[in-house]
């Protein structure tokens, strides 16, 4: 049997990121994946994911926005600079909208670079939007889009050079209660045995699936479709230098420009139906297909023809209102769950990384928000 200090079990961006912060503090490591780093099924497998700094009025999340852009951009350095595009990220809102108002002052607040647009800046700026139903808008300069399933294998590949052993196996549930207290070691499948003094399950929408006793009705799993449409021939009003990415919660929508000539990026951010992560159909299906469709030509008028070039088919691991769950196994304590990430946690690999690693090694203060205690079994999403 081998013998590591820490097992990182799930080579998402959430378990990537805390095996390098392990790693980091001279840890020997294990990171095991059941698939492979940023794999086809896994939350973090997207061609790109935004990172912005707006919240509304969680200000945590603000905070380790600002954190992990930070340690991205350091990361990512000189080696690897296509891996961020600061595309710029435009909160588009009705009149009235609270969340945008909750979303200037804790910027503000934070000290976050951004600019207010008024409906007559977003006419004269973004000709390529049509503007019903949009009165006002915030744009945040220096945030964009993080070349998502590239980045984690980057980062595994990091972590490997400072040490950790990354292997492809699925970690079976070790058995917890009982009367005990803590875990020895967790096996794979296959039958191998990895012991360790501290184990942490980073398996994003499998969670459920690995622990059904306690998170079974905790982690809520959805279907999640991504298009990609073909710009027109020669046109350049879709491109990064002239479309930030955007989102608009009144349409529940958000989008990107043309990067790295992969088309238009559209989604719907609503929650679809609850998914199996190993099974689900990765067919985007016809219906939403259309939906998105006359979403497109309506919004983006010179897209009205446009055709769909790519689709991706991916789960949100949502918690019952959007927070993570960093914490302890009820009946081990020294089995954490890390995850959660909800449709908005890719950004925050590296503060999530730092957490778990500061919380564990060096018994930083906890985050009430993140507790297993707070995680209801029925969905009200209230953290976008
Ligand atoms: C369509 C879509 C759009 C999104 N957009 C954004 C965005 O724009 N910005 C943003 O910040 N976030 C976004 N998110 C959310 C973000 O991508 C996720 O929160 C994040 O990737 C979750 O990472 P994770 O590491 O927790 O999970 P995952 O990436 O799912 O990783 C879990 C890993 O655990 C492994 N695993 C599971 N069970 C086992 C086992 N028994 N043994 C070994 N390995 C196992 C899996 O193979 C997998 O690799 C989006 C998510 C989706 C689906």
């Amino acid at each position: 049997m081998e013998r590591f200090d820490v097992v990182v079990v799930g080579a998402g961006v959430f378990g990537a990121w805390t095996a390098s912060h392990f790693a980091r503090r001279d840890k020997r490591v294990l990171l095991v994946d059941s698939y492979g780093p940023a794999n086809s099924r896994a939350s973090s497998a997207g061609e790109s994911r935004i990172i912005r700094m707006g919240y509304g009025a969680d200000e945590i999340y603000t905070r380790m926005s600002q954190n992990s852009l930070a340690q991205w951009k350091e990361f990512f350095g000189f080696k690897r600079p296509g891996l961020f595009h600061e595309t710029g990220v435009l909160w588009l809102a009705s009149e009235g909208d609270a969340r945008i108002r909750d979303t200037a002052a804790t910027l503000a607040r934070c000290g976050v670079e951004f600019e207010q647009l008024d409906r007559a800046a977003l006419e004269k700026r973004y000709p390529q939007i049509h503007l019903n139903g949009i009165a006002t808008a915030i744009f945040e300069p220096t945030s964009g889009v993080l070349m998502a399933r590239r980045a984690v294998a980057a980062v595994v590949e990091d972590a490997i050079f400072r040490g950790v052993e990354y292997r492809v196996g699925e970690i079976v549930t070790p058995s917890t209660g009982a009367g005990m207290k803590s875990i020895s070691s967790v096996k794979t499948r296959a039958g191998e045995e990895f012991e360790a003094d501290v184990f942490v399950f980073a398996c994003g929408s499998w969670l459920g699936k690995i622990f059904p006793d306690v998170l079974g009705d905790r982690i809520f799993p959805t279907r999640q479709e991504i298009y990609f449409f073909g710009i027109p021939p020669g046109d350049s009003r879709f491109s990064p230098a002239a479309l930030p990415t955007f989102l608009f919660q009144g349409d529940e929508t958000y989008g990107m420009p043309d990067i790295e000539a992969r088309g238009f990026k559209i989604a719907l951010d609503r929650h679809g139906p609850r998914v199996d992560p190993d099974t689900q159909s990765r067919v985007v299906t016809e219906a939403a297909a259309d939906e998105v469709r006359k979403y497109v030509a309506g919004r983006f008028p010179a897209l009205r023809d446009a055709p769909i070039v790519e689709t991706r088919v991916c789960q949100y691991e949502n918690t019952s209102n959007g927070d993570f769950l960093i914490d302890r196994h009820p009946g081990a304590e020294n089995l954490w769950f890390v995850g959660g990430g909800s449709g908005h946690g890719f950004k925050h690999g590296p503060a999530v990384g730092e957490y778990v690693a500061k919380r564990i090694l060096e018994g930083a203060a906890d985050e009430p928000r993140f507790s297993l205690e707070t995680k209801d079994k029925v969905q009200h999403r209230a953290v976008y």
